[in-house]
């Protein structure tokens, strides 16, 4: 940003109520920009409505995205103090898959001084119901999970607190450009201009872009949320293993998440679902009861070298892009960087591999 758009209040359009445009509303606002949210839909209502919402620092990410996420434990502590509102059920996460017991992940994750490395009576403790108990597993106890949704709307509150105004039910139909600087949206209510928009719009950002003759290698890669009826207290932690992800939900339920492979037929999202229910009731003593409520498929936003794009374009001035995968585990931290680089003008070296820049022919890594 200029010298003149620090010295007046900055102005920013915040294109997407998902967790991630509701974290850069938040932290801009609680900065003093004035901020507006626009979003097609309600708040939520995309893929992060479908998300497992683990807090995985120690996810499967690509390495140059380690700053960000090993940030994220602690942003989202400090939101849980500016926001009181704010649930977090830090139950702690189990971990058994073949890939966290393999010796090269072992080096990357087991030396997390966050990780413990736990036996099969340490498991049993806080496993109580699972019926067969792993040799060991990879115990972090400061992980955790949220509901999204409420998440979401929490962070825009907070917003709101701070004085931005949120428009729901409005798609953004355009963006106006004056020459190369991008001044406005176009949307169904009418048109808006602030000195810099965001687009945080998951995988609806490409084709926002493409009138602009910006090609975002970004696409939707899909995954499946599985909802349970379930006696309270059946699974305690979260747990991640080779058959499945699978932890409490806000509602006393239980959630899975489960890879996606094929639209229908026996690899198709219901079958998987059944499948996962025959594990559950397997695994859990006192799991036969349970019931399967709902299976939904999610669009996550995945770019092309799985890396987070975020940064100002190098094309457009006032163009700032914000799109993501793991986008539960980083909306704290980039809400909170994201916020410093455009109210302060300081670029964050965390977010330096992430720039969108790194995509264009021309571009040379440092
Ligand atoms: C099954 C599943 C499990 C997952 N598990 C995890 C996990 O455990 N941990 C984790 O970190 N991540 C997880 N993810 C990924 C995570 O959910 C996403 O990375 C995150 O929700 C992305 O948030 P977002 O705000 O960028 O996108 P979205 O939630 O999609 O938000 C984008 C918003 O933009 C709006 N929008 C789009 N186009 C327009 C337009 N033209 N005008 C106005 N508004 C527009 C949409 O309506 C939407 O509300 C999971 C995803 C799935 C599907």
């Amino acid at each position: 940003m200029n010298d003149e758009v620090k010295v007046k209040q900055l102005s920013v359009i915040v294109v997407g109520a998902g967790i991630v445009g509701a974290s850069i509303a938040y932290h801009l606002a609680r900065q003093g920009a004035q901020v507006t949210v626009v979003e097609q839909a309600t708040p939520g209502s995309g893929v992060t409505g479908h998300s497992f919402a683990w807090i995985n620092p120690l996810g499967d990410f690509p390495v140059a995205a380690r700053a960000l996420r090993s940030q994220a434990l602690v942003d989202y502590q400090r939101l849980q103090q500016e926001l009181p509102g704010l649930k977090i059920n830090w139950s702690g996460a189990l971990c058994y898959t073949d890939a966290v017991l393999d010796s090269k992940h072992a080096n990357d994750r087991g030396t997390d001084p966050s990780v413990n490395w736990i036996d099969r009576q340490q498991i049993g403790q806080l496993e109580p119901h699972l019926q067969v108990l792993p040799e060991r597993a990879r115990y972090a106890p400061g992980e955790g999970s949220l509901d999204p949704i409420a998440t979401t709307q929490t962070l825009l509150e907070g917003a709101r607190a701070h004085g931005a105004r949120v428009l729901t039910q409005n798609p953004v139909l355009g963006l106006q450009v004056d020459g190369k600087r991008l001044v406005g949206v176009e949307t169904a209510l009418g048109s808006y201009q602030a000195d810099c928009m965001v687009l945080a719009a998951g995988c609806g950002t490409p084709s926002l872009l493409q009138p602009l003759g910006i090609k975002l290698p970004v696409s939707a890669s899909p995954s499946i949320l599985i909802r349970f009826d379930a006696p309270p207290g059946l699974v305690k932690t979260l747990i991640s293993n080779n058959q499945l992800e699978i932890r409490a939900a806000a509602d006393g339920g239980l959630l899975v998440a489960e890879d996606y492979i094929d639209a229908s037929g026996p690899q198709g999202p219901d079958a998987i679902a059944q499948q996962a229910m025959a594990t559950l009731r397997q695994s859990f003593r006192g799991a036969e009861g349970i019931v399967l409520r709902s299976v939904e498929v999610g669009q996550r936003p995945m770019p092309q070298d799985q890396l987070p794009i975020i940064g100002l374009s190098d094309q457009y001035q006032g163009l700032y892009l914000a799109v993501m995968h793991a986008g539960v585990t980083l909306a704290a931290t980039v809400g909170r960087l994201i916020s410093q680089e455009l109210v302060q003008g300081q670029p964050c070296a965390e977010l330096s591999p992430c720039r969108p820049a790194r995509f264009n022919s021309d571009h040379r890594p440092l």
